[in-house]
């Protein structure tokens, strides 16, 4: 028998920043690097002072506000 009931015990993993509960170890990790508000920015415009948590947000940023060529 599968214990369904384990669904009540949800969150055996937590975020370490905001506490928001997981139950699988994968989702809270990728919750913790790419939606968190509670994680600080990791990735940095060279050219402003513009962060970003995600690096494809980064690299479009740069793009569309550093390198206009049309
Ligand atoms: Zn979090
Ligand atoms: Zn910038």
């Amino acid at each position: 028998m599968l214990s369904v009931l384990i669904i009540e015990g949800m969150g055996d993993f937590r975020c370490k920043h905001c506490n928001k509960a997981y139950t699988r170890l994968g989702n809270m990790r990728r919750h913790e690097r790419y939606e968190c508000l509670g994680s600080l920015p990791r990735f940095r415009c060279s050219i402003c002072s513009h962060t970003s948590r995600r690096k494809h947000d980064l690299q479009r940023h740069i793009f569309c506000k550093h390198y206009k060529f049309f």
